[in-house]
């Protein structure tokens, strides 16, 4: 039996915690492969060792020095090793990786230098060898290379039957430090799960798995006990935050299942997720609910749009043209819209947009509205229960909240509505009351 363990960053924060984990790797010999995040934050208001990174990065390149930043960094590593009573040279290893970082000043380089550090404490405190993910997991251009990676991983694991690897990132061809997007750990735990041919991918964290919603929006929501992959990918790209959304890609194939678990709660079951659904799937219509605030839609209506070969495609050249991405597109007879982050639409680009779309495809009308919040009502049971939707929009309709947008993906396995900014939360509380409390 074979678990890869990946932790956090707040597992991760300080030396009590590192002991925390040398006791959780302690209790199950399976437990051999371990993945670290960077030190998170210790308490609310602290900084992450990423972020601080992200910092040092900026001072480097403004005066060529490391600065204040990377000096609180050094100060964090120096306590963990500390408290945890780790035998390692912190000093020559900081020395090092300042060195380092002002021979790359790469933003990269510097960035991953959390995650390499708190590897090397881990190895050192559980005895164990330290692999370094710039020899092991591989990038083409800035994005993963799967082909590359398995081979060298495999091998380095088969000659380790226990390592400790650290997170985040990785290295391209010419061993330029790469890193997945925030967050990136969990993909790194993913590989190294299938890269060991793992029974069990477990993923501690620092909440005891899944909410059925966002627990800021209704006070201690239900847990979740088991997910599936596609349940855990539309959760966590709506905004559920416990997991990267990529982090299921690694695994999926090999099927190894996935287990969140708390760090500071070990003795909660967390969540599981699995690659097919729940076998009870129908005794539940909804597994989770998430969302989020602040996207634009772009509207657009043409008589007879139905029979005009090409519409859409013109039209998506558009936003192709500004490199934009788009989360959803409903459409109707003649009618069809495009559902994009309001980020990326900042600093005029909308109404250049607009311009160019109304030049290529001539619509009746065009119009754009802003500050809308999706929410992702998601679950397998809802295919195979009649009524899902009437219950979701009666429930919606009841909290006197208007509908802006529906979109239902042929799936089946999600229904994403588009309400107001300001009545997203009341939409949530409404769902959650209608999908969780009535039965
Ligand atoms: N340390 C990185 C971040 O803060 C990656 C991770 O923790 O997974 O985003």
């Amino acid at each position: 039996m074979i678990k890869v363990c990946k932790f956090g960053g707040t597992s991760m924060a300080d030396g009590t915690n590192f002991l925390r984990v040398k006791e959780i790797i302690g209790q199950d010999a399976a437990r051999r492969y371990i993945v670290v995040s960077a030190p998170g934050k210790r308490y609310s208001g602290d900084d992450k060792v990423t972020d601080l990174l992200f910092a040092a990065h900026k001072e480097l390149t403004a005066t060529g020095k490391l600065g204040a930043a990377f000096s609180r960094v050094c100060e964090r590593f120096r306590s963990i090793v500390r408290e945890s009573g780790a035998e390692f040279d912190v000093e020559t290893a900081l020395e090092e990786v300042g060195r380092a970082m002002l021979d790359a000043r790469s933003e990269a380089f510097t960035a991953s230098r959390g995650e390499y550090l708190a590897g090397r404490v881990m190895a050192a405190l559980l005895g164990v060898p330290f692999l370094d993910a710039c020899e092991v997991i591989r990038f083409r251009g800035d994005r993963f290379d799967a082909a590359a990676t398995y081979p060298l991983l495999r091998a380095a694991l088969k000659g380790k039957p226990r390592a400790v690897v650290a997170g985040f990132y990785g290295a391209d061809e010419g061993g330029h430090v790469c890193t997945f997007s925030r967050g990136g750990s969990d993909v790194t735990g993913a590989i190294v799960a299938r890269a060991a041919g793992a029974d069990l991918y477990e993923n501690w964290t620092d909440v005891s798995g899944f909410l059925a919603c966002d627990p800021h929006i209704v006070p201690s929501p239900a847990g979740i006990e088991a997910l599936s992959y596609r349940e855990l990918r539309e959760l966590s790209y709506m905004g559920a935050n416990v997991m990267h959304s990529e982090s299921i890609f690694p695994v999926r194939e090999a099927g190894i299942p996935i287990r969140i678990r708390n760090t500071f709660r070990p003795e909660d079951e967390g969540t599981c997720i699995l690659p097919n659904p729940r076998e009870n799937a129908e005794d539940r219509p909804v597994t989770g609910i998430a969302g989020k605030k602040n996207f634009t839609v772009i509207f657009l209506e043409k008589s007879l749009m139905n029979a005009e070969i090409g519409f859409a495609y013109r039209a998506l050249e558009v936003l192709t043209r500004h490199n934009i991405s788009f989360e959803h597109m409903p459409s109707g007879i003649d009618t069809m819209s495009f559902v994009i982050d309001s980020e990326q639409l900042k600093g005029g680009a909308l109404e250049q947009i607009e311009a160019e779309i109304e030049a290529a495809v001539h619509p009746d009308r065009i119009t754009s509205f802003d500050n809308i919040a999706l929410l992702a009502v998601v679950g397998h049971g809802m295919s195979r229960n009649v009524g899902t939707s009437a219950r979701l929009f009666r429930a919606i309709a009841r909290a006197g909240v208007n509908v802006r947008m529906i979109d239902q993906g042929s799936s089946e396995l999600n229904i994403i509505v588009g309400v107001d900014n300001e009545d997203y939360e009341r939409t949530v509380r409404a769902v959650y009351e209608e999908f969780f409390k009535r039965q």
